[in-house]
């Protein structure tokens, strides 16, 4: 059976859902699992991946996140310990980690995946291609297999791990690039990319001001906050916000898009949710061919409904 370690994320001193979903995969394809854990309290969080069957967790102390130095302490232990697949979340950090590691491995790199299965000693994983529009399956020739995986696209299954700790240092003074400052967004939500329920609004919303809709819905459902290209252009909401080709991939199971026409760029990155509402005032708005159900009307009449209706509901 085929060796599995997977990789887990520390973001503004918080461990990431991604985390316990990399692990659970890894238990789910071959029975056992690793992980490797560094950054910000790395020895805290640790034990906690025992729960989804992680049996070691190698964990390093990193203040400021250094790909090349997190890339360098997964090298050495998939060449040490004889690791044959490596998954990674497929987020900012982790495109970064997988790059430099299919360089220092010399292998190759399978990324954005959403589904995938083991074929022998081989993992074979399916991918979108051409911002979604189709899908390739796809699998790395040679040892080891690095795969990224689209967060939330697996699910975390709780399964008890043997959670041996085995603390690694993770050097980062040879480091070719140096962070400089660093500025957390902060925000009291959940990141969209973790989230069960995704609100997010487009050119729609008309103004800053008016896009406080999208958030006040997002705090009724406790949902993350997204948006598309548009309103982040015009500067109603932090880049960071920005869900599709250019911005972030999200999967949830709920996903709402608000006044947002479904442009490939933005589908691109929403395109796997697993239920898909859309409001939009045009009939033929591309998000209606991705929904599972839409509303053709005048959002600013639909949105305040939604949240009376929500409020009642949820008794908020
Ligand atoms: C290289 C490249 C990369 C890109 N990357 C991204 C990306 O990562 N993410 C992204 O989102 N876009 C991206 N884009 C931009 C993308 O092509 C679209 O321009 C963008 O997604 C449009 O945003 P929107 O749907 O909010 O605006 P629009 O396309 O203008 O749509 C607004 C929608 O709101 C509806 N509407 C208006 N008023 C109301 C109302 N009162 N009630 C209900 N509905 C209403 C309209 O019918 C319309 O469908 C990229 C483009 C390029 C070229």
């Amino acid at each position: 059976m085929a060796k599995i370690l997977a990789i887990g994320e520390i973001i503004n001193g918080k461990m990431r859902k991604s985390s316990k979903e990399m692990v659970s995969v890894a238990k789910k394809l071959s029975g056992s699992a690793s992980a490797v854990l560094i950054g910000e309290n790395a020895q805290g969080f640790a034990k906690e991946l025992a729960a989804f069957g992680a049996d070691t967790i190698y964990a390093g102390d990193l203040k400021d996140f250094s790909g090349q130095a997190y890339a360098e302490a997964v090298a050495s232990i998939v060449k040490s310990k004889g690791y044959d697949v490596v998954l990674i979340p497929h987020g900012n950090t982790g495109r970064e980690i997988s790059a430099r590691l299919g360089a220092l491995l010399d292998t190759g790199v399978v990324s954005d995946v959403v589904e995938l299965a083991m074929e022998g000693d081989s993992v074979v994983c399916k991918r979108p291609v051409y911002s979604g529009k189709a899908y390739v399956k796809m699998k790395v020739i040679g040892t080891p297999q690095i795969i990224t995986i689209r967060g939330n696209t697996q699910g975390i299954a709780e399964s008890a791990g043997a959670g041996n700790v085995e603390s690694i240092t993770v050097d980062a003074s040879g480091d070719k690039a140096k962070q400089t400052n660093y500025v957390a967004q902060v925000s009291s939500r959940i990141p969209a990319a973790e989230a069960d329920i995704v609100v997010a609004g487009g050119r729609g919303l008309k103004s800053k001001e008016s896009f406080a809709m999208v958030e006040e819905l997002a705090d009724i459902l406790g949902a993350g906050v997204g948006a598309s290209r548009a309103p982040v252009d015009a500067e109603w909401v932090e880049p960071n916000m920005q869900i599709g080709q250019t911005g972030q991939t999200v999967s949830p199971n709920v996903y709402i898009a608000l006044g947002i026409s479904g442009a490939i760029q933005h589908l691109a990155g929403m395109g796997s949710s697993k239920f898909i509402i859309s409001v939009n005032k045009d009939p033929d708005a591309p998000i209606f061919k991705v929904s599972t159900l839409g509303v053709v009307d005048d959002l600013f009449k639909v949105v305040p409904t939604m949240k009376d209706e929500l409020k009642t509901l949820l008794g908020k």
